[in-house]
């Protein structure tokens, strides 16, 4: 067998045909089988610096454990991998690897670098298919820690305070745990039945999911330390979405993304007889350049829409999303009108005049745009291009320009700071807030952000909780 792969492409990773998976919601990218992991893991130097592993938020031991794939030893790379994660499923699947590890890989100096999220899946797929359930944790400390949110970042904080031995409970505001990871990310990139084998496992390593039930409504924060708990972690994620505060965003048929999405993704409405209702076919407009809208415009083709577009206000050159997202929606027929911003909605009213979501959308006035000055970001500003109004047609429009933290528990727990985004303020290095024994990470920090910058930040915090409760 040859030293190594030298090879200046990445194996390429299966995916399904883009005119057959534009119309169901089975997952598109199907993975690599073992002979085509070993052939790219071959391509791997194995770096004694790890460059590769200074990309990763939980800094994984990237040579490690695609050296073990080399050997064809699959559990030992997963025991590599999951030293570090407890997601690799999902991250190999999910995370933006080309800005994060595989940017970092000499390989890709000349050339494409080592797929090592391509890999990082295929054995945490491999574990999944072959594993046994994981231990239970014997040595509980009698502790008790609360976690709010079961999104990657509550899960990774809990998973690690439960093998720590402590007592974790989860409190999960939506019926089914997960997060974005359940709610936004359509199945189609990430199957529901692997976010369910991780929740299983922490369960299975006596974590308490308590679903249903709302911190700052159900129970508040200081409600938890009476109740026993001697630290909370809050993981509530930014899911309050924004709009742009134009006329007509009040019509029937104008969504947020992550309501959109939601009924799509975890309330099934893509079914027959589903239990949420949803608008399906005709033309569809998506408003906004990030992963969000990618994964609106995607979910409305499946749902069977005519014609959809993505309308965004500045070019190609600098939408935000992942050029694989934005190569699989244009595959799948999803049109992009770029240098154009929406600047009101139309519809035509009808029924109840009380009713302040009567009438239904019938089409957006959107403005071209051009490129000006960069802004404080480096990115050049869109300006509007004086009489450039034109009328796009479209019975439904899904709103993905942003979200932030959603201010109910700041609002009922006193003496937690937050920051003028709604962003809850940390220690950076422990995640401690400003109100004794409270802890908080992930999206409720940082604002919308990455899967694995959450699940880093649930680690940090698991490991400050376990100092804090220790020297307490
Ligand atoms: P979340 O995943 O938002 O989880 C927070 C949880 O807290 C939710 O389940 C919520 O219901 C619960 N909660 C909120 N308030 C309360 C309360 N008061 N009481 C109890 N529970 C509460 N990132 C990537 O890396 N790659 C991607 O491809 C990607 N795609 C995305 C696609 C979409 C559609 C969206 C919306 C986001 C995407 N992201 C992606 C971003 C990523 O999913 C988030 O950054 C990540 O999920 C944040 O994790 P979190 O645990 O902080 O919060
Ligand atoms: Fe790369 Fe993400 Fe895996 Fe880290 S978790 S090695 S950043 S794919
Ligand atoms: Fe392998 Fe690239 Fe990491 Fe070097 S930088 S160890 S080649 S993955």
């Amino acid at each position: 067998m040859a030293k190594f792969n030298m090879d200046m492409k990445k194996n390429p990773i299966p995916t399904r045909d883009a005119e057959v998976r534009a119309h169901d919601f089975f997952e598109v990218a199907t993975g690599y089988d073992e002979a085509t992991a070993i052939n790219e893991a071959l391509r791997c130097l194995g770096c004694k610096n790890m460059p590769c592993t200074e990309g990763c938020p939980v800094n994984i031991r990237i040579p490690e454990f695609i050296a073990k794939i080399k050997e064809g030893d699959f559990d030992g790379a997963y025991d590599v991998i999951s030293a570090s994660s407890t997601l690799p499923a999902v991250c190999g699947r999910v995370c933006p690897q080309e800005v994060q590890c595989e940017s970092r890989c000499v390989r890709g100096i000349k050339g494409e670098p080592v797929g090592i999220g391509r890999l990082e899946r295929f054995v945490a797929d491999f574990h999944n298919a072959h594993s046994k359930n994981p231990p239970k944790i014997e040595n509980k400390n009698g502790k008790r820690v609360a976690v709010v949110g079961s999104g990657p970042s509550g899960l990774t904080c809990a998973g690690d305070l439960a093998k720590l031995g402590y007592d974790v409970t989860v409190f999960e505001a939506l019926h089914t745990a997960g997060g974005v990871l359940v709610y936004g990310i359509p199945e189609f990139r990430l199957p529901k039945a692997i976010v369910e084998k991780e929740v299983d496992n922490l369960t299975a390593m006596g974590v308490n999911i308590m679903t249903n039930v709302i911190i700052g409504k159900t129970l508040t924060v200081d409600e938890l330390f009476e109740d026993g708990f001697s630290a909370v972690y809050i993981a509530s994620g930014a899911g309050l979405p924004s709009f742009m505060g134009i006329p007509g965003e009040s019509y029937k048929g104008v969504y947020s993304a992550n309501e959109f999405l939601t009924r799509a993704n975890l309330m099934k409405a893509y079914k027959d007889n589903p239990e949420t209702p949803i608008m399906k076919g005709g033309r569809v407009a998506v408003v906004g350049g990030g992963n969000v809208a990618m994964d609106a415009a995607r979910v409305a083709l499946r749902l069977g829409a005519e014609k959809v577009y993505v309308v965004y206000r500045r070019s190609m050159e600098e939408l935000p999303a992942r050029r694989e997202e934005v190569e699989h929606a244009m595959e799948e027929g999803v049109e992009f009108i770029l240098l154009t911003n929406p600047v009101e909605i139309f519809g035509y009213e009808c029924g109840d005049l009380r009713d302040a979501r009567r009438g239904f959308v019938t089409g957006i006035k959107c403005q071209k745009m051009q490129l000006g000055e960069p802004d404080e970001r480096g990115r050049r500003r869109p300006v509007p291009i004086p009489d450039s109004e034109f009328t796009l047609d479209v019975e439904t429009v899904v709103m993905s320009i942003g979200t932030t933290p959603n201010p109910l528990i700041k609002s009922t727990t006193e003496g937690l700071l937050v920051n003028k985004r709604g962003g809850i303020v940390v220690e950076e290095s422990t995640g401690a807030t400003s109100k004794e024994g409270v802890f908080a990470g992930g999206d409720a920090v940082t604002g919308a952000a990455t899967v694995i910058s959450a699940m880093g930040a649930g680690k940090i915090a698991a490991k400050a909780i376990d100092d804090y409760l220790k020297n307490k």
